[in-house]
């Protein structure tokens, strides 16, 4: 039998060249970063709940990528670059293939990203994954909520929807063939967190956050925190591979609600156009513009001859949310 210190040891030690971002690692009681001269730190934490956030047999390996990749995300949202993480670990058991291949799916993408796994905590009880993670970033290049100003391209990279259809053919809303079902759960079990995008958006975009509970809910944070409204031409957001054979109505609800999509949306003025395409280019990663920041508050919903768009979506809420 598995003990919690062999545990630690043979799934989450990992032998590292000298690293100068670090003075000490996993087995004390502290780990001991090193902040590069100058730079701030970007501290953020996500918990994914079995039966909440993943199902309880969910696939070992995705899920140690989608818990790392969901707190990459919010380093995305910031503009700031992965340095390490911690790892809290609630298992109901100590079963040497779930844990090798969590261990598997979270290390490769922290090595990708360069980002290294520094310490955690790790207890008996029902499956629960918590990470802090931290990066850097230089002062005052940090992309807030807080920063939209009237005028501003709103702008989303990627494409939405696709992971909220995924779970509705789960749920049996929704019938795609296995091929369609295969590439729209990849989406769901595998977001792709956009670091470098978010890094190259660093003095070209104003206010920035990540999407993970559905566009309009997460937009209307940018616009309360910064104290704006906006318009957005919802036929005019990209949806996700399998969701634009869809209908029009189910593009609509799961590009502007659908949840899971951690893709940036952003805000940049008109004169920085071109860097956000030079931005998107220079990470690989397609960036579409929605719509704009206006003063007058609230968000409109606008169809392809600017006619508003009367709709009743919600963003998922875990208190409120059925
Ligand atoms: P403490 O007594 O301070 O809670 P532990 O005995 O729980 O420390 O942990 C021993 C070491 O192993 C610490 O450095 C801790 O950060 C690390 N650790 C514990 N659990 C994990 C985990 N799941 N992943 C990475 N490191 C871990
Ligand atoms: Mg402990």
């Amino acid at each position: 039998m598995l003990s919690e210190f062999d545990l630690i040891k043979q799934y989450f030690v990992q032998n590292y060249a000298s690293d100068p971002r670090f003075a000490l690692g996993i087995g004390d009681d502290c780990a001991l970063i090193n902040p590069s001269k100058g730079m701030q730190l970007a501290i953020s934490t996500d918990m994914l709940v079995s039966g909440r956030h993943f199902f309880p047999d969910a696939d070992p390996v995705g899920l140690g990528h989608k818990c790392l990749a969901v707190n990459l995300s919010d380093l995305a949202a910031m503009g700031a670059k992965p340095l390490a993480f911690t790892l809290a670990l609630s298992l109901p058991e100590a079963n040497p293939t779930w844990l090798a291949g969590f261990s598997q799916g979270l290390l490769a993408l922290a090595q990708e990203h360069n980002c290294r796994l520094i310490g955690g905590d790790t207890t008996k009880g029902p499956l629960n994954i918590c990470i802090t993670i931290f990066g850097e970033l230089p002062p005052e290049t940090a992309l807030r909520r807080d920063a939209a100003q009237v005028g501003d391209d709103i702008w989303i990279s990627g494409s939405l929807g696709d992971a909220r259809l995924a779970l509705a053919c789960y749920w049996q809303e929704v019938t795609l063939s296995a091929e369609q079902h295969e590439l729209a759960a990849k989406r769901m079990h595998q977001p792709t967190p956009r670091i470098k995008l978010g890094i190259a958006l660093r003095g070209v975009a104003h206010a920035a956050l990540d999407i993970s509970d559905g566009l309009i809910g997460d937009l209307g944070h940018i616009l309360e925190c910064s104290k704006v409204g906006a318009s957005i031409l919802v036929d005019s957001l990209p949806a996700g591979l399998v969701l634009r054979q869809q209908v029009q109505e189910k593009r609509r609800e799961y590009t502007l609600a659908g949840g899971d999509d951690y893709e940036l949306c952003f805000t940049a003025p008109l004169c920085q156009r071109e860097a956000v395409l030079a931005a998107a280019l220079a990470s690989d990663t397609s960036v579409t513009r929605i719509g704009t920041i206006e003063a007058e508050a609230g968000l409109r919903l606008l169809d392809i001859n600017n006619k508003p768009i009367n709709m009743q979506l919600r963003s998922f809420d875990h208190f409120t949310t059925p």
